[in-house]
């Protein structure tokens, strides 16, 4: 049976206010947005100005598909029109306002196939992201669980101004690394920004972004002893094709 609007709404408030809790360094005020797909023509996301911490169900809004990524086509003349056109793809035109991220959050759940989408600033990984050598801190794996979760690698994106130019960087990217890995990416990695966790499900969006920050504070450590000693790439692609490690992966992520 698949959920009803409803349904997924209370999945996204759970997973929103867990990744919200201050406890876990992931975001702070008004830091990060999470969304839902509901069906192929509409999805919940966060409203503008409402913080993850605590979120309840009326700090979301439900926008449509369509209008948000005409966006990426008809760009807006400047930032009061951005507002407007983000607003106009409300369903209920009395709604909140979407955030000024919604479209990177309607291109992961359409272009990558995405249901729960989490975007976070969490310290330990900005702490690489916001680094001069971030690209290639990044650049491989150190253990064999973010293979598994992570996917073969992340998309990683110079920063942009939030709202339509990360959405645009992103696109491209996205479509580039679909024709490489025949997969869709599980994580983008803003550079001095944060983390998107693409998740089929709510517990999956959550395993992520908790890999990836677990990566991350190891990572950091390993340049107290002379940086990274990654696991070579066919290591990385036989934990990724292994078929217990996958079901591994889909009992963890309740999918
Ligand atoms: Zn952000």
């Amino acid at each position: 049976m698949t959920d009803n609007a409803s349904t997924i709404l209370e999945k996204l408030v759970g997973m929103s206010r867990r990744i919200g809790d201050p406890s876990r360094d992931l975001v702070i005020l008004g830091d990060g947005n999470t969304s839902a797909r509901i069906d192929s023509d509409t999805f919940w996301v966060k409203a503008s100005g409402a913080m993850l911490e605590g979120i309840s169900a009326d700090g979301f809004t439900e926008v449509r598909f369509a209008p948000i990524l005409d966006i990426l086509k008809r760009p807006p003349s400047d930032d009061d029109d951005m507002k407007r056109l983000l607003s106009a793809a409300r369903v209920d035109p009395e709604g909140r306002h979407p955030s000024i991220e919604t479209v990177f959050h309607a291109l992961a759940l359409t272009e990558c196939g995405a249901k729960y989408v989490a975007h976070t600033h969490p310290i330990a990984l900005n702490s690489i992201l916001c680094s001069r050598n971030a690209r290639e801190a990044l650049s491989g794996h150190l253990f064999s669980e973010t293979a598994l979760y992570l996917g073969p690698e992340p998309i990683i994106i110079d920063y942009a101004d939030p709202g339509l130019p990360i959405a645009r960087s992103l696109l491209g990217e996205i479509r580039a690394y679909i024709a490489r890995w025949g997969q869709a990416p599980r994580v983008f990695y803003l550079l001095n920004h944060g983390m998107v966790a693409l998740g089929q499900s709510a517990q999956e969006a959550e395993n992520i972004t908790a890999m990836a920050v677990k990566s991350a504070r190891i990572l950091l450590g390993t340049y107290a002893l002379g940086g990274p000693n990654f696991i070579s790439e066919n290591d990385v692609m036989r934990i990724i094709n292994r078929p217990d490690e996958e079901f591994r992966r889909k009992l963890a992520n309740a999918v």
